[in-house]
């Protein structure tokens, strides 16, 4: 099937190495970015490796950032059937010593970010009768794990409680699902982590082509289910 997918924050770490994985899966893949130049050099680099993924600019921050990236692709005829909510930030201060602007920065990007790009493409996917959606989340937003670090835990707990609310609001082949990468090796898993983003893409990219009857609202790492 000839299926469409936009990943966020995809510049670098899992995004990238999910946008490789979904182009080699067969998926048409939009590699979306804040920063344009590094993003376009991105998204070349990966059609280098023959794989048919472009670029488009949005920052999950900015509402019109998000709509204008809907309506160019809207204007070029793609309709976004997957869409991977990957950008993420990891802010480790504790709870009195954070500042207030990190904070609410987390809740923006972590949590408002999704918020945005949910409502911006999943109506249209309920239109046509299938999407996917995937919500790049983590253990540290599991009270079943261990909330991780307060603006981190708290944003990440808040986007798993976003995954179940679309979850619930979606009809027909739609389905809506958060995963936790595991640790990783990435700018913010750092150089000590076990996994390779090779294994982290792997639980993402089932969850992004999942048959129809696979699952809705659930929250996975290993392609298993784990504790909300
Ligand atoms: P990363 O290497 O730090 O990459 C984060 C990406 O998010 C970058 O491309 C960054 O873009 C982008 N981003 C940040 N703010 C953005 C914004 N406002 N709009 C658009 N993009 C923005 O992190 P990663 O390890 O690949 O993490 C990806 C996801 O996996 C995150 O949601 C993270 O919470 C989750 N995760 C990671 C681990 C791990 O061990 N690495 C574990 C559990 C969960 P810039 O380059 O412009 O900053």
């Amino acid at each position: 099937m000839d299926h469409t997918a936009l990943v966020t924050g995809a510049n670098r770490g899992i995004g990238l190495e999910a946008c490789r994985q979904l182009a080699r899966s067969g998926l048409r893949v939009v590699l979306t970015a804040r920063d344009p130049d590094r993003g376009a050099d991105t998204a070349e680099a990966l059609r280098n490796e023959g794989l048919d993924v472009s670029f488009e600019e949005l920052d999950v921050t900015d509402g019109g950032s998000v709509e204008a990236c809907a309506r160019r692709l809207s204007d070029a005829g793609i309709e976004v059937d997957v869409l991977v909510n990957n950008a993420g930030v990891y802010p480790t201060e504790g709870v009195f010593s954070i500042s207030e602007e990190t904070f609410e920065r987390a809740l923006e990007i972590n949590t408002v970010g999704p918020f945005r790009t949910c409502r911006t493409f999943v109506p249209a996917m309920v239109r046509r009768g299938y999407g996917r959606v995937v919500n790049v989340s983590s253990g540290g937003g599991s009270f079943g794990e261990g909330i991780g670090p307060v603006a981190y835990g708290a944003s990440k707990a808040a986007q798993n409680a976003l995954t179940v609310k679309v979850a619930e609001a979606v009809r027909g082949d739609v389905k809506v699902n958060a995963m936790c990468p595991g640790w990783v090796r990435t700018e913010m898993g750092g150089s000590g982590a076990p996994r390779s983003p090779v294994q982290a893409a792997d639980t993402l990219v089932w969850l992004a082509t999942l048959p129809t009857d696979g699952p809705n609202g659930g929250f996975f790492r290993d392609r298993k289910p784990i504790p909300w």
